[in-house]
């Protein structure tokens, strides 16, 4: 059996800085990191190949070179083979040109019975990648994946996260899942794995290597265009009460009293 994880590298915050003047990401000073849904991918990947070591997982992402680093932690802790679509013309892409790019990469690298992607990226927060993946694909697409229950040999069954409970899915191979975070808990870089990590060749891929025209890469083939990106500004500081729930239940009824609100 052969997984692919989609795996992409974001700054490492929640809470993403836009520049008010350029209205873009500001990077600067922020580590990058893999993308916490990914890893979650990543782990369910490494846990199928626990139990089938004749599996083989690799990851590929799309991204500027350093995302080298990014696929270089994913080598050290499990996975087999890392890609990596790296060329100008991939710059500025918005969803439709990222799963673009990457279905053409996944194409490059021939049968795949799991592709795994997370459910979101934290610096996009779109949620659109990988179903977009699937759809290129025509592959069938289970979201918001909380457990796998079982692997066959044909299909997988896998519980799907809900807002109030989960419904349980089989699915065909090969598919699409997106992970969540109650998947699993992503399991360390294993030393040992390191050092071979950093001696592991990452196969670099540019669009004449996926057989992708320049026309259909990046900004020139993003239909969104981001008009303004803005941080809300900070509310009126905040007061914390204090003592029993009795005395402050009693201090928000005077305090909304004070303001005539009730
Ligand atoms: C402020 C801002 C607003 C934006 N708004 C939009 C918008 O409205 N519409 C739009 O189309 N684009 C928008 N973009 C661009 C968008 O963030 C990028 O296109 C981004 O690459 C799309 O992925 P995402 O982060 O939303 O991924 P998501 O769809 O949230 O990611 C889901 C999964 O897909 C996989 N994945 C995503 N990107 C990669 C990658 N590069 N390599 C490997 N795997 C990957 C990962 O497994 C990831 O967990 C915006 C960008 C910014 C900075």
């Amino acid at each position: 059996m052969r997984i692919l994880v989609c795996v992409k590298q974001v700054p490492d915050t929640s809470e993403v800085k836009i520049d008010p003047v350029k209205h873009t990401l500001i990077r600067e000073g922020v580590p990058s990191i893999l993308n916490p849904d990914d890893a979650n991918a990543l782990e369910a990947a490494l846990q199928i190949k626990d139990k089938n070591p004749d599996t083989i997982v690799d990851v590929i992402s799309m991204g500027p070179p350093q995302a080298k680093l990014m696929l270089r932690e994913c080598l050290a802790m499990g996975a087999d083979n890392a890609f990596l679509l790296s060329d100008r013309a991939f710059g500025g892409a918005d969803t439709i040109s990222t799963s673009r790019t990457i279905a053409y990469g996944i194409k490059k690298l021939g049968n795949v019975d799991i592709v795994f992607a997370g459910r979101q990226a934290i610096d996009g927060d779109t949620a659109q990648v990988g179903p977009q993946i699937a759809f290129r694909l025509e592959l069938p697409v289970v979201t918001y994946v909380q457990n796998i229950r079982e692997v066959k040999e044909n299909s997988i069954i896998v519980e799907r996260q809900l807002e109030d409970g989960f419904e349980v899915v089989e699915v065909q191979k090969p598919c699409l899942l997106t992970a969540v975070k109650e998947l699993n808990e992503p399991r360390f870089m294993s030393i040992g794995r390191i050092v071979g990590a950093f001696d592991t060749e990452i196969t670099v891929y540019n669009h004449e290597d996926i057989d992708l025209d320049q026309e259909l890469c990046g900004l020139k083939a993003s239909p969104t265009k981001v008009y303004r990106s803005f941080t809300p500004e900070p509310k009126g500081k905040g007061e914390m009460l204090t003592g029993t729930i009795n005395d402050m239940a009693h201090t928000v009824v005077e305090k909304l009293k004070e303001e005539h609100l009730v």
